[in-house]
């Protein structure tokens, strides 16, 4: 398996080539059953084997205390956009966010259509380049949650310690972050993320929440928005996303087979010290977009001096066999998507090409 690109793609993204493997050999015949997993009920006792044992890898792997749930659930993140202020943001208290980037706005954007919203925090004067402090961080009175933005893909910013909230309940966004190091789960009352970034392809996501912020919803949600329905029936309501949590499973025996998420945090940081010494080592040539605090483990923005340059890297990296580097149309610039799955020598080869690249350009 020689012609396996460089992928630095933003989402979906590349996953361990071990699960690839393991997929294509399961695809057709799954364990003697005479055909494909996709093929199976959902009802039966195969599938259901699969679906209990990914949320109980995940559990393990993620440290998720008794009192909280595991949903997977569809829509993507941006469905729980709305699902969680439909479940969690009760009449006459307001949905708090840290306004950190563009997806923290898409889901401020999105709350705004149930009920009253509040920036407590945010770094839009600093064109979202860094994580407000703790301290910067006003909660409302009548705060129904604080919701976070764990790592925004596009800027490529990421919290390096979440808010202590108190009685009001820590909601995350980590689509692009999730299980990418160890976390103390019960600081948060939910968490939500696609797994089309670090965890497996999409089209499942998972819901972490914990069991007193389930509740009762008002009459008017819609049953498959409701968390309830989800969490009374372990995720089979209605049909699953079947193929999307079975390669979640297999996802997630590779992170432990890695050593579990202390492991995987301790690969994460060797690739990201990797590309951000080049950055910072290469006189200005490259500049990292995100202030040093506030720095992503999972997407690494950068700029050059022209734009002219920065499409030439894009060019240049792609004829060389390297994916998904350009950066976000909405920032421009460069980002190298590096989550849990990209290997170290993607990023060892990344990093020979920008020192080559400077060389011929600088
Ligand atoms: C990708 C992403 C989303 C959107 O996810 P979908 O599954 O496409 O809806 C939301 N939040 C963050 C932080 C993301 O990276």
């Amino acid at each position: 398996m020689t012609n396996r690109a460089y992928n630095f793609n933003a989402g979906p993204a590349a996953l361990p080539l071990e699960v690839l493997q393991q997929a294509q050999e399961q695809f057709v015949n799954y364990e003697g059953s005479g055909m494909s997993l996709m093929e199976m009920s959902h009802r039966g006792a195969i599938y259901e084997g699969v679906h209990q044992q990914a949320e109980a890898l995940l559990r393990e792997l993620f440290g998720i205390p008794e009192g909280y749930k595991v949903l997977f659930v569809q829509g993507g993140a941006s469905t729980q956009f709305a699902m969680v202020p439909m479940n969690l943001l009760q009449p006459g208290k307001a949905a708090s966010f840290v306004a950190t980037g563009s997806w923290a706005t898409k889901a401020i954007q999105e709350a705004k259509l149930f009920g009253e919203t509040v920036v407590a925090a945010s770094s839009e004067a600093d064109k979202y380049n860094r994580i407000p402090s703790l301290a910067e961080i006003a909660i409302p009175d009548n705060a129904a949650y604080l919701h976070v933005t764990s790592n925004e893909t596009i800027e490529g910013t990421q919290w390096a310690e979440y808010p202590d909230t108190g009685s009001v309940p820590l909601v995350a966004d980590m689509s692009s972050d999730i299980l990418c190091r160890p976390l103390d789960i019960s600081k948060f009352g939910l968490i939500y993320a696609g797994a089309q970034k670090n965890l497996g392809p999409s089209g499942v996501t998972i819901v972490i929440v914990r069991e007193d912020l389930i509740g009762t919803p008002s009459l008017t949600v819609p049953t498959m928005l409701r968390y309830s329905t989800h969490a009374k029936n372990d995720s089979l309501y209605n049909t699953p996303p079947t193929f999307a949590i079975y390669m979640t499973n297999l996802v997630l025996q590779w992170v432990k087979a890695q050593g579990g998420a202390a492991a995987i945090e301790q690969a994460n940081r060797e690739k990201a010290e990797l590309l951000y010494r080049t950055i910072d080592e290469s006189g200005d040539f490259y500049r990292g977009f995100a202030q040093k605090d506030s720095r992503s483990l999972m997407n690494v923005t950068f700029r050059l001096g022209s734009e002219e340059l920065e499409k030439k890297f894009a060019k240049e990296s792609e004829a060389e066999g390297f994916v998904g580097l350009k950066g976000h149309r909405s920032v421009g610039g460069l980002r190298a998507s590096i989550y849990n799955a990209v290997p170290l020598s993607s990023v060892r080869a990344l990093v020979d090409f920008m020192a080559e690249f400077q060389r011929r350009n600088g």
